[in-house]
């Protein structure tokens, strides 16, 4: 069985972004079961040749701002518990937000190890933001482009102990 990668980050930092391009044409299984793993996509990704299971956590598209983080939550640890790996991302071009602290405090509490990935890295604008998400004492972040597809090659480093 391949090794199973979990992509954390709070909505909007690019986490379906990096499945997709993980992931490519291959297709994703979406589970349609009610609760945290109706919001689960997975799928088996590609890396510079590496082979692995890729989970995508949520899309919380109606989700109410009283309900979010509990729901975040159960399915960021549901799906941590059975990865071998989390890659924890952040925006590099928005900052970090509390949110980002807070998924940091479960990862933290987690045995699974943590990659900290700065996506949005692309250009300037990340610039700032990939030294400022070293504030969450997770080392020094993976600077990607989900998008453009930059960083490619240290995230596959940064994976390889791992899977
Ligand atoms: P998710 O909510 O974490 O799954 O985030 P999405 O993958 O849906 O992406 C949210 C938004 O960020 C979309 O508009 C993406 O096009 C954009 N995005 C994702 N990756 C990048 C990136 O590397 N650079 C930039 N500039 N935008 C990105
Ligand atoms: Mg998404």
């Amino acid at each position: 069985t391949l090794p199973v990668v979990a992509i954390i980050g709070r909505p909007n930092v690019g986490k379906s972004t990096l499945f997709n391009r993980l992931v490519g044409k291959r297709l994703a299984l979406v589970d349609d079961q009610p609760g945290v793993t109706r919001d689960r996509r997975e799928g088996d990704a590609q890396l510079l040749g590496l082979e692995f299971r890729i989970i995508d956590t949520a899309g919380y598209e109606d989700e109410d701002a009283a309900t979010l983080p509990g729901r975040m939550r159960a399915q960021t640890e549901a799906a941590v518990r059975d990865a071998d790996v989390a890659l924890f991302l952040v925006d590099a071009r928005a900052g970090l937000t509390p949110l980002d602290e807070e998924i940091a405090r479960w990862l933290r509490a987690s045995e699974t190890p943590v990659v900290l990935v700065a996506n949005k890295a692309e250009g300037r604008a990340g610039e700032a933001g990939i030294i400022e998400a070293m504030a969450l004492g997770m080392g020094e972040p993976i600077a990607l482009s989900a998008e453009h597809g930059e960083g490619t090659a240290d995230l596959f480093e940064a994976l390889l102990p791992h899977v």
